[in-house]
């Protein structure tokens, strides 16, 4: 019998500063250039455009920022709708309150778990203005019905990639599809700042109403001169410094996360009522978090589960609780969301991280399938 204390701990997420972040960080401390200015900055938003082959990245404070400033350029405010998918992380729902838009909640497609193209079009009224398409835990959305539909109603498509740096559909790149799109990188996600933001688009107009909404609302061409209510929501050359020495590792980290999810798969393959993510023809998943669903057959409940292999020194994840059961934005019941609702309940997100080691998921497999003594 084992004691608690030998039980290893695994966390859900962890980053992995394995590169020149120390050297860069250095460097602006060494030369003084600590703040909003510096060239880590222009480094940073150069190199994220091009890795992801579009015009124009926009640096700034966090990834909820990111989609207010989206949000903002589109010029989106009271009286607008957005439709947004129920299960996504809070700061899709609460970027688009912020503008005095209305959230509108959709429901999932039950495969990949994100927003269902074929539910969206009975969403769409006269004040719709946008639509935000959240990849989630990596899997990208199956964009064309959903461009399809931007074009024919006339609306505006903003891709909140935070989970999905790395995740392409059909060959491109998640988060280059959409007239604008979103990046986070906070302490959990693909590439971390510590905490930052990124915009990106091909669009020089939207790019241009993203850098004045996010310096206060400066008029580029006249110092101190303020056109429009803007914010505060730079990034500061030290987390561009940062941002920059993990971009220079990301084939690393989107490989070994392929191998993670490749090692679950194959451990966890056959478990009576555990269903494994999946990857659609269309996608190449970057696996943020490798998540699972807890079926009935399983015969232990999602929250039975997360208590075991929290027993057993795994941190787990449920799968974000959605919108519509949140006070804020819910209508009170689950009409018509209901795949999303069933997910929710069901979904556990387990351990993926660069330095999550195939022992560890090897043992977080046993807990699963009981064979673990
Ligand atoms: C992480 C995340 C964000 C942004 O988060 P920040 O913590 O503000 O950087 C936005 N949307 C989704 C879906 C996310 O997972």
């Amino acid at each position: 019998m084992r004691r608690e204390a030998e039980y290893r701990k695994v966390p859900v997420a962890a980053p992995a500063l394995i590169g020149n972040e120390k050297i860069y960080v250095n460097d602006c401390l060494d030369t003084n250039w600590i703040s909003s200015n510096g060239l880590y900055i222009q480094r940073f938003e150069d190199a994220f455009a091009q890795f992801l082959g579009v015009k124009h990245a926009i640096a700034c404070c966090n990834g909820t920022a990111a989609l207010h400033l989206a949000l903002l350029a589109l010029e989106i405010g009271p009286g607008d709708e957005v439709i947004i998918p129920t299960l996504t992380y809070v700061a899709t729902a609460n970027a688009v309150r912020y503008t005095g838009a209305e959230v509108v909640l959709a429901d999932s497609e039950p495969n990949t778990w994100n927003i269902d193209p074929e539910k969206l079009e009975a969403l769409i009224t006269p004040k719709t203005k946008a639509i935000i398409p959240v990849p989630l835990y990596g899997h990208p959305c199956d964009m064309d019905p959903i461009i399809e539909l931007a074009n024919k109603y006339d609306l505006f498509v903003i891709e909140d990639s935070a989970e999905a740096l790395g995740a392409k559909y059909k060959e491109q790149f998640s988060g280059s599809i959409a007239d604008i799109s979103t990046f986070s990188f906070y302490g959990n996600k693909t590439i971390t700042t510590g905490e930052g933001g990124m915009v990106v688009t091909n669009d020089d107009h939207l790019a241009a109403n993203v850098r004045l909404f996010q310096g206060q609302g400066m008029d580029p061409q006249k110092r101190y001169w303020f056109p429009v209510v803007g914010y505060n929501y730079r990034m500061t050359n030290i987390a561009a410094a940062i941002g920059l020495a993990q971009l220079e590792n990301i084939d690393k980290f989107l490989e070994k996360r392929r191998v993670i999810a490749c090692l679950y798969n194959e451990m966890l393959t056959g478990v009576h009522g555990i269903t494994l993510p999946r990857e659609e023809s269309y996608a190449i998943h970057s696996y943020w978090m490798y998540s699972i669903l807890i079926e009935d057959a399983y015969g232990k409940t999602r929250d039975e589960t997360m208590q075991l292999l929290g027993k057993r020194g795994v941190e787990t994840r449920p799968i974000f609780y959605p919108m519509h059961l949140m006070p804020v934005y819910g209508r009170g019941d689950c009409q018509g969301l209901e795949v999303a609702a069933d997910i929710a309940s069901k979904g556990i997100n387990l351990p993926t991280f660069y330095e999550l080691s195939s022992e560890e998921i090897e043992y977080i497999a046993s807990v699963l399938r009981f064979t673990y003594s």
